[in-house]
């Protein structure tokens, strides 16, 4: 019996990689005359590349960048105060994302979200794709001084839904943080895995795996009736 889902942020309820694209976009037509000899197509996919994912900081991304291309450096600080404030305005969420959760709520089950990264950065999203009257606990690893796959946090966030480990679902893209560290305290996972393989150096993926935030609803069914 599941009594709570718990989702990753970041490529999971967020698009990350559209919405940071979209940002970019807006940020490169903004700070053109700083940035060097540099297309926009080009800027963008090589700040992907950095970026790796969210898991390099921008102020290591930024100076990177503007060294790559040769823009100018005393312009990174700009860049990231801009990054902090205005990229939530570009947050798209994956396909479905309210239907699924207001789903959830109708059956009754506790939503919660646990991602790592900056409080207010990571509220910011939060609020931008409107998630602030669905979600019933929001536990961002700045906050809490814990990060993923921190056993101690998954704990704390079955908690916050006020159930056991064991009842609850954990949804997230990353094998490592989210899934293996889930699964760990007990917790079911579905591994939402976009284009990306299963790493042949962790452990085996030990739940399901989806490819669109819909297929949450029949895991869930599923589980209900175990
Ligand atoms: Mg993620």
């Amino acid at each position: 019996m599941i009594d709570a889902v718990l989702f990753d942020l970041d490529e999971t309820l967020l698009d990350r990689t559209n919405s940071l694209k979209a940002f970019l976009r807006d940020q490169f037509a903004r700070h053109a005359d700083h940035l060097g000899q540099v297309r926009l197509e080009e800027w963008s996919a090589r700040f992907l590349v950095l970026d790796r994912r969210g898991h390099v900081r921008k102020s290591v991304v930024y100076p990177a960048i503007l060294g790559e291309f040769g823009g100018r450096a005393e312009h990174a600080g700009a860049l990231l105060a801009d990054y902090r404030a205005r990229c939530a305005r570009f947050a798209q969420p994956f396909d479905g994302m309210k239907a699924v959760l207001k789903e959830l709520r109708a059956r009754g089950l506790a939503l919660g979200i646990v991602t790592n990264g900056e409080t207010e950065f990571q509220s910011r999203h939060v609020e931008a794709l409107e998630l602030d009257g669905l979600i019933d606990a929001v536990l961002i690893s700045e906050r809490e001084g814990l990060r993923k796959p921190d056993a101690a946090l998954f704990l704390r966030a079955a908690m916050a839904c006020r159930t056991e480990p064991s009842r609850c679902l954990f949804v997230g893209d990353n094998p490592v943080a989210d899934i293996l560290g889930a699964h760990a305290v007990g917790m079911r996972t579905a591994w939402f895995r976009g284009a990306a393989e299963w790493p042949s150096d962790a452990a085996p993926n030990p739940g399901a795996s989806i490819d669109r935030l819909s297929e949450v609803l029949s895991l869930v069914r599923f589980q209900a009736a175990q």
